[in-house]
């Protein structure tokens, strides 16, 4: 990967936007960090990520549930940095109810950060990297862009529909040395999901192991969690020039999960 592509991580102060910011920096990009939070620890994160890898990293806040700002993101970091070649469409909120009680607010929210906000940061961002001729656009679905599970209505319905907007996108973008693709995790074990072992466990009466292969990953054949740096790698590994002829794919990081 050659030194000083400007990456932009939507969601990317916790979690598996995190650890792409990472491995991106790793690689020598200059960094954009984005959440809607803004608090001086998100600012240290990118403060860090450039001490640590010496490149340029700078966060950015903006609410992806605000087609504005998200837009303003990619603007920003384009004058910012002279370019965007990269974009990783990470962030993602999540609400379990059943279809009848899902409450409306929970489902316009998951719908607006999940999936419409990739499609206004594509659209700003592709004038960007046709006027460069390269880009590179990573979008995190989720097995549940591919497959369903109950009471995830709102989830399952963005994820399959961020699956749909990366392949237009890789059609409409095909000539242009860009690519769009996205990446299906499945049960990744990030600080949020380690934080529900403890309940799960009472709630189960099981040990740690137990109520981690049998209750969590149930749907995952390995019953192993896929790790944050594993989601991370098959990014980097779609923004190499090894990947240049990938494009509209969806790569399950799943631990065998959709092969069902
Ligand atoms: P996380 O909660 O650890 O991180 C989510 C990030 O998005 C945070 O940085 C948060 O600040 C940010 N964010 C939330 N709402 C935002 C908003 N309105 N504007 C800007 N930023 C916002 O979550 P995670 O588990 O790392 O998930 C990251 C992505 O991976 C999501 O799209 C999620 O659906 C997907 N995913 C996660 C798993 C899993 O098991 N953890 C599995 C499959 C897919």
């Amino acid at each position: 990967m050659t030194a000083s592509r400007t990456a932009i991580i939507t969601g990317s102060t916790s979690g598996i936007g995190l650890a792409i910011a990472q491995v991106l920096a790793l690689e020598g990009c200059n960094i954009v960090v984005n959440s809607f939070s803004d608090t001086a620890q998100d600012h240290e994160i990118a403060a860090e990520l450039a001490r640590t890898h010496g490149v340029e990293a700078v966060y950015i806040a903006a609410d992806m549930s605000n087609p504005a700002a998200c837009r303003n993101l990619v603007t920003q970091a384009a004058e910012r940095f002279g370019g965007v070649d990269i974009l990783v469409n990470n962030a993602g909120i999540q609400h379990v109810a059943p279809v009848e009680e899902f409450p409306i607010d929970k489902w316009e929210a998951i719908i607006a950060i999940n999936l419409s906000s990739a499609f206004h940061t594509i659209a700003a961002a592709l004038p960007v990297m046709r006027g460069q001729g390269s880009g590179r656009i990573v979008n995190i679905a989720s097995a549940h862009g591919l497959v369903a599970s109950p009471f995830k209505s709102a989830y399952v319905a963005a994820k399959h529909g961020i699956v749909g907007l990366t392949k237009t996108v890789a059609l409409e973008v095909a000539q242009d040395h860009i690519t769009c693709n996205a990446v299906c995790p499945g049960y990744v074990l990030t600080p949020l999901v380690e934080a529900q072992i403890p309940d799960q466990m009472k709630t189960h009466n099981m040990d740690r192991d137990t109520v981690v292969r049998e209750v969590m990953l149930e749907k995952q054949p390995t019953r192993e969690f896929v790790s944050v740096g594993q989601v991370a790698a098959c990014v980097v590994f779609l923004c190499s020039p090894a990947a240049a002829q990938i494009n509209g794919a969806h790569i399950s990081v799943d631990g065998g999960w959709v092969a069902q």
